[in-house]
């Protein structure tokens, strides 16, 4: 995908008219899937539906028969559609540019949108999943100040996507934190829980789920890679998943933050850590994005971007979306993104031509590097500055 209009998604130039109809089916479900998820998990759509699922539905039939395919008889055919139909798929269509092909909305074996939904229905459209964790985490530091305090409230969030109970009574408690975040948990869906148990990923931290038929994973207990689903989606499995004993005591953090926060949290303390170690200056961005500028990296301005997204197009789509300003922006990925077949190829192919010259996608044990090479600017040996670092609340 090119750069684009925000509030326009499209499949990008050289998509026909199905494509591009496909392609806006598929991102209008998108946003459909994450919305009813959020409501009541996607195992349970029941009666009555909301407006934007009758319109998608709609939508849904009248392009099937644009096409030539059977349309389908309901909503539940259509959400059912999303767990075995990629983006590739005729029905949809989606430009490989713009979306993995091969790519599902909801997840075959969790059930709940895939971190490719979420990110889809972020895309172009105002009010999407990713503004949500946006406006919360902006609403959070109004109420903080961009200071110290939205600091410490942020990093929580960040490190305890679920809270148990007895979290609340151990070491790193903070009450006065607690009071300014409780209101971004909720409790934990009955959708997450099975036989009164629930589980989190050690890796990622984020609720998991044993597929249809799994049963939950008990402590030394091992389960097939494919037989259980957690949000962080691409978790090695070779550690125990955490059991959750008291599901009905347990919260959750909103969604839109475990997607959009929890995750690039990881790779920001990752890159924070790298700079530190290699005495490289930095400062936060003013705002609450996570954005971070190094003032004495070369000539020009840059800055620092994390991200955890699955889909390379989609992230080079957000990026001409609102362009960084700096002369040169470093974007951190994941190791296992930036290692992936192809995941640079099509972030860089992606990105409209002159940003291709200020963008640098790297991973953060590769981001010193990148930093002091002769196209990322020159290394600077200063004392870190501290405003940015991440210490746990
Ligand atoms: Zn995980």
């Amino acid at each position: 995908m090119r750069a684009r209009t925000a509030g326009r998604p499209g499949p990008g130039p050289g998509g026909d008219e199905a494509s591009t109809a496909g392609t806006r089916l598929f991102l209008a479900l998108a946003r459909v899937v994450a919305a009813m998820a959020e409501i009541r998990g996607v195992r349970s759509f029941t009666l009555p539906y909301p407006n934007a699922a009758q319109h998608a539905l709609d939508r849904a039939v009248t392009h099937c028969l644009d096409i030539g395919e059977a349309p389908p008889r309901s909503l539940p055919e259509l959400l059912r559609w999303c767990r075995v139909r990629t983006s590739d798929d005729r029905l949809f269509g989606v430009p490989a540019s713009l979306v993995t092909p091969g790519s599902t909305l909801v997840h075959p074996v969790g059930l709940f949108p895939t971190r490719t939904c979420l990110e889809a229905a972020s895309h172009g459209e105002p009010g999407g999943v990713e503004r949500e964790a946006h406006t919360l985490l902006g609403d959070l530091a109004d109420r903080c100040g961009y200071d110290e305090r939205f600091r410490r409230c942020r990093s929580f969030l960040a490190r305890h996507p679920v809270v148990q109970q007895r979290d609340r009574f151990g070491p790193g408690w903070s009450t006065s934190v607690w009071t300014r975040v409780r209101g971004l948990y909720q409790p934990l869906p009955t959708s997450l829980v099975v036989d009164g148990l629930a589980v989190r990923c050690p890796v990622c931290g984020l609720p998991a789920l044993p597929g249809r038929g799994g049963r939950t994973p008990l402590p030394g207990q091992r389960t097939a890679d494919d037989e259980i689903w957690c949000e962080g989606e691409s978790c090695p499995r070779d550690a125990d998943f955490e059991l959750i004993r008291e599901p009905e005591e347990t919260l959750v953090l909103r969604r839109s933050l475990r997607a959009f926060l929890v995750l690039p949290y990881r790779v920001e303390t990752a890159a924070l850590k790298a700079l530190a170690g290699a005495g490289i200056e930095y400062g936060a961005l003013p705002g609450s994005s996570g954005g971070y500028h190094l003032p004495a990296a070369g000539t020009g301005t840059v800055d620092l971007r994390m991200y955890d997204r699955t889909q390379p197009g989609l992230l080079a789509a957000r990026l001409a979306e609102s362009p960084p300003l700096a002369d040169r922006t470093f974007v951190v990925v994941p190791p296992r993104l930036a290692a992936r077949d192809g995941y640079r190829a099509a972030f860089t192919a992606a990105l409209p031509g002159p940003l291709r010259e200020r963008l640098v996608l790297t991973a953060p044990d590769d981001l010193v590097r990148r930093i002091g090479s002769p196209t990322g600017g020159g290394i600077q040996t200063d004392r870190p500055n501290q405003e940015g670092t991440t210490d746990d609340a």
